[in-house]
């Protein structure tokens, strides 16, 4: 399966836009386990992710690569 990424300038998480058009300024996100749990960061993730909280995808801030996807999150609709 091909990577996803989602949209925007990868120096600002500010710009950030997911491929289903959620956006900080939208539904937002929230910092995400790496279970895709969403929650306060703590000390011990090895890696910083987060969860749209509109689709639940999972990503990487970083990078802006969709690193999975949360189905009991997002669409609340
Ligand atoms: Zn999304």
């Amino acid at each position: 399966m091909a990577k996803e990424y989602i949209f925007g300038d990868k120096t600002d998480w500010d710009t950030a836009e997911c491929i289903c058009g959620n956006h900080a300024f939208g539904d937002g996100f929230s910092d995400s386990d790496k279970l895709c749990n969403p929650g306060k960061p703590k000390k011990d993730w090895d890696l910083r992710l987060v969860v749209c909280l509109h689709c639940g995808r999972i990503i990487n801030p970083e990078t802006f690569e969709v690193a999975g996807e949360n189905p009991k999150v997002g669409v609340f609709a």
